[in-house]
């Protein structure tokens, strides 16, 4: 086994090395802070060859404007959902060859349409789920202190998923909001009329 040159206070990119951190087999692993303020554990092979150089931040999703972003419940440090209704997996270290862990950068998902034309996002621990996406932004952001099962899309957009598009509300509610009404009515017309 070769000596291990210390690294200590070294700069990769945008990673300073704080401290050794242990070994994985024969390879030197380092504790870094990076730039940003994140940290990072990375084997002293990936700082030299340049292929460690943040901390996942800079293949980070760019926020919009007055994005915020918070936890999914129960998939707390895998999952965030954001007021605007977007939804992405968090960074994470994935064990690779030797117990080196790499890097797999935060991601949006891909969100598409349920059969009732809401929108879906497939969420993973373990096994695969879908989740609504109006579901995820009403529960991490809106109140919901009468415990309404339904919730609302104020401009009748199924797709627009914005919290200030989102409100609580009961089934009876829900069912008499806007032009649903005249939606259903003139759907049950329609097919009235096709079968004359
Ligand atoms: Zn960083």
């Amino acid at each position: 086994m070769g000596k291990t040159v210390d690294l200590t206070n070294q700069r990769f990119g945008k990673l300073t090395v704080v401290k050794r951190h242990g070994s994985v087999g024969n390879r030197a692993v380092w504790e870094c802070v990076c730039d940003c303020g994140g940290s990072r554990v990375v084997c002293g092979k990936y700082l030299r060859n340049g292929s460690a150089v943040d901390c996942g931040c800079s293949n980070a999703v760019l926020d919009e404007p007055g994005e915020i972003w918070k936890p999914v419940d129960r998939y707390e440090g895998k999952y965030e959902v954001s007021n605007h209704g977007r939804i992405k997996s968090c960074k994470r270290f994935r064990k690779g060859k030797r117990g080196v862990a790499t890097l797999v950068a935060e991601r949006l998902l891909i969100q598409s349409h349920d059969h009732n034309g809401y929108m879906k996002v497939c969420l993973r621990d373990g096994r695969s789920s879908n989740h609504s996406v109006h579901q995820l932004v009403a529960r991490a952001f809106i109140p919901n202190p009468n415990g309404y099962d339904q919730i609302n899309h104020k401009d009748e957009n199924k797709e627009n998923n914005h919290v200030s598009n989102l409100e609580w509300c009961t089934q009876a509610y829900n069912n008499a909001y806007g032009t649903r009404m005249a939606r259903v009515k003139k759907t049950k017309e329609a097919v009235k009329g096709e079968r004359k």
